[in-house]
């Protein structure tokens, strides 16, 4: 259980305000996370790292001299968005460009990449490094396809402790890359956690099991089997770590046997007793271990060892110091040395507002509706899509997609009413979308709005079926741009790209916006149906494919179900895109 919070939903602002006041000599609060309290001081590349909370140490708590520039922090298990992303980075970059670093989740890979983007579109040279030590996620041919789990805390250090020593952009990339090949991690777990305010874990394991492989969201573990001794825990983790040693192993090592926030200490010394026997007898020296709680799952209950291949350089930066709210380590240079950070380097960035022409500012006042539409059925489907992304996935997707479409509504009513077109609605409301949802889902509706509502444009002079067909297309592409995701992959795109391809068609045939849209809708209801069918081949579901066959993929039916009742918007809104159809 988690017993303590006030608001359960504002549970990571009120955690994060009590840790900014306690650490407030190390750490100042940023839109979207925090940096360290001194101004990053010129030349030195910048280190950001996060991901969602609910890691703590990870991600806020190795901010500091010798480690990370910054953190971005998501909500519980949620990756945060890319404005948070953006801010973060933009405020701790001190003009030698930055190296962002995260867990390889899709919602993370898309807001930072996509924070990526706009940094360097500003001229910031930024890197990102995704971490992919998590053995059990996906086979050794597959590595990139492979999770960040407590590997991330070694990526993150020897990032963070290499650009203290001077290194510039190439060489801190260049070594989180080096560090992220050379770290294994495997680990099971023995409880599942239980979100602020709920009373049943995320998943169970059963008296006397454990689950091998385990996930640091919530993620039940790959497989069931028997909890052995101690001794043999310790033996099954060091085989299965040791079990990918790179050919050109040292035999030093750097060691984490991490406890993921229920595990006592006392239970991961009793571990440490044999894996650390097991690897000296094997020929190994063990460079400075940590056993203890690095990166956690809030109370979940579970251990996971975490093996890096040092070479010399790895090794200068795994030992050295480091001084951060939740790791010291020797004596950090600069722990309280140069000049705190000014209050305007702490803000946020705002949207300014585009006047439309009188058809997109008509094709705004619809998309407003069909907005209006979208959120409830959302309300209305929230349970049923939450049970369905728990299956297989962490059981998110209806609350992040209330969150999604609620803010979504919220932001888009400002700019219509100040006469903004349907591209800057859409683009307020996308980013709204994205920015609140958080995960997979949100930064992929929030790109879709925004690429759909710039296909059309602030000024367009008349907004016909074919352009609205025409830019539900280029959305799509924008989402497939960015997710990466074929058809037949189990994601949204199984819905949208049939959804896209018969709106075309029937427009195409002459038929007019919303009848065209109707039966579009339904074929997309229809191809989001089968999907329960599919293995999921991308996502949060991909480790736990067999258990999502029989299930519809939940960011499917969610999206079948918003194009039905935006359909039903168009049909009341009458002929408004029909003059021309066919054109
Ligand atoms: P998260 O997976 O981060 O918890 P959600 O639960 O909100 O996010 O959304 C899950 C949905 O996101 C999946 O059901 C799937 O439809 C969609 N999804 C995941 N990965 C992709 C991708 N690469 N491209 C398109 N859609 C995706
Ligand atoms: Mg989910």
């Amino acid at each position: 259980m988690t017993h303590l919070y006030d608001d359960p939903k504002a549970f990571t602002e009120d955690a994060l305000a009590g840790f900014l006041d306690v650490h407030r000599d190390v750490v100042v609060g940023v839109p979207g996370g925090v940096v360290r309290a001194q101004e990053t001081p010129p030349g030195k590349v910048a280190v950001i790292v996060g991901g969602g909370s609910g890691h703590y140490p990870a991600f806020c708590g190795v901010v500091g001299p010798g480690f990370a520039d910054g953190a971005v922090v998501g909500n519980i298990f949620t990756s945060p968005s890319t404005e948070d992303a953006y801010n973060v980075g933009k405020a701790a970059q001190g003009g030698a460009g930055l190296l962002f670093s995260t867990g390889n989740y899709a919602g993370d890979v898309m807001n930072f990449d996509l924070a990526q983007e706009r940094l360097v579109a500003e001229g910031v040279d930024t890197r990102n490094v995704y971490v992919t030590d998590d053995l059990a996620s996906a086979s050794a041919d597959e590595i990139h396809k492979r999770r960040g789990i407590a590997g991330d805390f070694v990526v993150f250090k020897v990032a963070g402790a290499a650009a203290e020593a001077g290194y510039d952009l190439d060489g801190v990339e260049r070594v989180a890359r080096l560090a992220n090949d050379r770290t294994r991690t495997m680990g099971v777990g023995l409880a599942g956690c239980t979100m602020p305010g709920e009373t049943e874990p995320l998943f169970a394991v059963e008296p006397g099991r454990m689950g091998v492989g385990l996930g640091i969201h919530g993620e039940p573990g790959i497989a069931d089997e028997p909890l052995p001794r101690a001794a043999d825990l310790a033996n099954l983790l060091v085989d299965k770590v040791l079990g990918e040693e790179p050919p050109d192993s040292t035999k030093r090592v750097g060691a984490i046997l991490n406890g993921l926030g229920a595990t006592k200490y006392e239970e991961l010394f009793v571990v440490w007793k044999t894996v650390s026997q097991r690897l000296r007898d094997a020929g190994y020296t063990i460079v400075d271990p940590e056993v203890g709680e690095l990166v956690t799952s809030l109370d979940m209950a579970g251990i996971s060892l975490t093996l890096v291949h040092l070479d010399e350089e790895l090794e200068r930066f795994w030992t050295a110091p480091a001084h951060t709210p939740a790791y010291r380590k020797g004596e950090a240079e600069g722990a309280k040395a140069g000049p705190r950070r000014s209050e305007e380097s702490l803000q946020g960035t705002t949207a300014q507002l585009v006047a439309g022409s009188d058809a997109s500012r008509r094709a705004a006042a619809t998309s407003y509706d069909a907005l209006e539409a979208m959120a409830a059925a959302i309300r209305q489907a929230e349970p049923e899509l939450a049970r369905m992304d728990a299956v297989a996935g962490d059981g998110d997707h209806g609350r992040g997609m209330v969150k999604g479409v609620t803010h979504a509504l919220e932001a888009a009513r400002a700019p219509l009413e100040a006469g903004s077109g349907v591209a800057s609605v859409l683009a307020a409301a996308g980013d709204a979308w994205a920015g609140k949802a958080g995960g997979t889902s949100g930064v992929l509706w929030g790109q879709f709005l925004r690429a759909l509502g710039a296909a059309i444009g602030d000024d367009a002079s008349d907004v016909s079926a074919t352009t609205v067909a025409h830019a539900v297309r280029t959305g799509a592409g924008r989402m497939q741009e960015l997710g990466k995701a074929q058809l037949g992959d189990k994601t949204m795109l199984d819905a949208l790209l049939p959804f896209a391809d018969e709106l075309e068609r029937e427009v195409k045939d002459g038929v007019p916006l919303a009848p065209a849209w109707t039966s579009a809708a339904e074929v997309a209801s229809e191809a989001a149906t089968r999907t329960a069918e599919l293995r999921p081949r991308l996502g949060r579901a991909r480790p736990l494919a067999e258990k999502s066959v029989g299930t519809p993929d939940p960011g499917a039916t969610s999206l079948a179900m918003c194009a039905r009742v935006v359909g039903d918007v168009l049909a009341t809104r009458g002929n408004d895109h029909d003059e021309n159809p066919g054109k």
